[in-house]
């Protein structure tokens, strides 16, 4: 027997039912972007490695771990988008967006790809909807751009859900910071795991999001970044405090929160919804001041976030928000025999092109079997046309709610329908 095919590991297959709740959230995501003037950007699943590596950053577990890369026919090296903001910030030099007006605002909602170890909220492709603000550093556009993710949070009904904010500085403040962190896990390297051993060279700010229950208590009393903020660094987190109050959204600063991305600058946010397990940051994301310039284009400052798709339905379900139900025909028309079943195709055909979901048997199933089907698919209106209904052109049709029945004229029967 020839041996069965699996999906990839980490990968999910996503049946009807299940799809509408992403179309649930993918919807609400468009309308709320579109209500913050963001319009919609896409990018190519696959770019040249190299963006990857310049944007994200070389030390960042998702470039020295993460990546699926692979070389084309002609031996040039890309990889599979692990993260949305590379890709827009490329576009937008490649595309000269930088002369349009100011700021610009993107979102995206996309697949991405990271190699992880897949469990319940991470996998290995997986989905974001993800925001691009590029041309303002005012924290008014933090502001802006945090109340867009807590906006949509709200309104998918998702509850128990925090927003934690922290600065982790600029190059002017952060070497001081970087330096003191240095110090202060030096003095307890020996009991680091080994990866924060290797990121106290190379990324020690990680070193503070390591999981490992030994590194984070020696993590709790580190310097905090906000202790070592230039002025600069310093009023913006003031303001962004000051524009989050003044939308009545709440916040905590966690000074633990630093982002696993080596492209951020001053804010850095994320969404938790302590409910759903360990992977529990819906949403995650911050300033980049420095990014456009790094990958060879314009000073344009940019902010921005990604949310995690499976997360938020993890999180949709954990507070309990009704589950949007498969749609059901209008009307089922059970035909028997062929005279009767291109009638019925004809008025489905009309309904359809009407807005209206009509079915009838497609399948040569038996009256009986077709009244089965009917009621499983939910059909609110049937109507069973056979040869005495065609000759009279009267036809019973049947409210399977109220189990009532009236005599109609077949011909009338996209009209009927129309005005139920
Ligand atoms: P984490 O610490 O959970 O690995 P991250 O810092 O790597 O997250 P980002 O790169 O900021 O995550 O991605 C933004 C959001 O995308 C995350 O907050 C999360 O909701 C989602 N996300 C990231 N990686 C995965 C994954 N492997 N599977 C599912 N969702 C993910
Ligand atoms: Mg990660």
């Amino acid at each position: 027997m020839a041996q069965k095919i699996q999906k990839p590991r980490g990968t999910m297959d996503i049946f009807p039912d299940e799809a509408l709740i992403w179309q649930t959230i993918e919807n609400k995501a468009r309308e709320v972007a579109k209500r913050f003037g963001f319009g919609e950007i896409r990018t190519p699943t696959f770019e040249e490695l190299s963006l990857f590596k310049r944007g994200v950053g070389e030390v960042t577990d998702v470039v020295q771990k993460e990546m699926y890369t692979f070389t084309d026919r002609e031996d040039r090296e890309f990889a599979l988008r692990p993260e949305g903001t590379a890709s827009v910030v490329r576009a937008i030099i490649e595309n000269g967006k930088a002369s349009d007006a100011m700021p610009l605002k993107y979102f995206y909602i996309i697949n991405c790809f990271r190699y992880e170890k897949p469990q319940a909220g991470r996998s290995r492709e997986f989905f974001q909807f993800g925001t691009e603000m590029f041309g303002t550093k005012d924290p008014a556009s933090d502001a802006s751009v945090i109340a867009l993710a807590s906006t949509l949070i709200n309104e998918l009904g998702i509850k128990g859900v925090k927003l934690h904010i922290n600065s982790i500085g600029c190059p002017e403040c952060r070497p001081k910071y970087r330096q003191a962190l240095v110090d202060y896990f030096k003095s307890h390297e020996e009991k680091l795991c080994d990866t924060c051993k290797e990121r106290l060279k190379t990324n020690p700010l990680r070193v503070l999001d390591c999981k490992s229950p030994i590194c984070s208590e020696i993590a709790k009393d580190a310097p905090n970044t906000i202790d070592y903020l230039c002025d600069e660094c310093n009023d913006h987190f003031t303001q962004l405090k000051t524009y989050l109050d003044a939308q009545g959204i709440e916040y905590s600063v966690d000074t633990r929160i630093v982002r696993g991305l080596d492209y951020y600058t001053k804010t850095v946010f994320e969404f938790i919804c302590e409910g759903i397990g360990a992977q529990s940051t819906v949403c995650g994301g911050g300033r980049y001041d420095g990014l456009m310039e790094q990958l060879g284009g314009p000073s344009l400052p940019g902010i921005g976030f990604g949310m995690g798709i499976t997360r938020i339905i993890l999180a949709m379900k954990e507070s309990g928000v009704d589950i949007p139900e498969a749609p059901k025909p209008v009307l089922y028309i059970a035909p028997m025999g062929n005279n009767a079943k291109a009638i019925a195709i004809k008025y489905v055909s009309e309904l359809r092109n009407k807005g209206v979901y009509a079915e009838c048997d497609i399948c040569a199933r038996s009256l009986k079997a077709q009244m089965k089907y009917a009621d499983k698919i939910g059909a609110h209106y049937t109507l069973i046309l056979g040869d005495s209904e065609l000759e009279s052109g009267k036809a019973q049709l049947k409210d399977m709610t109220s189990s009532t029945q009236e005599e109609i004229e077949i011909n009338n029967i996209v009209d009927i329908i129309l005005k139920k």
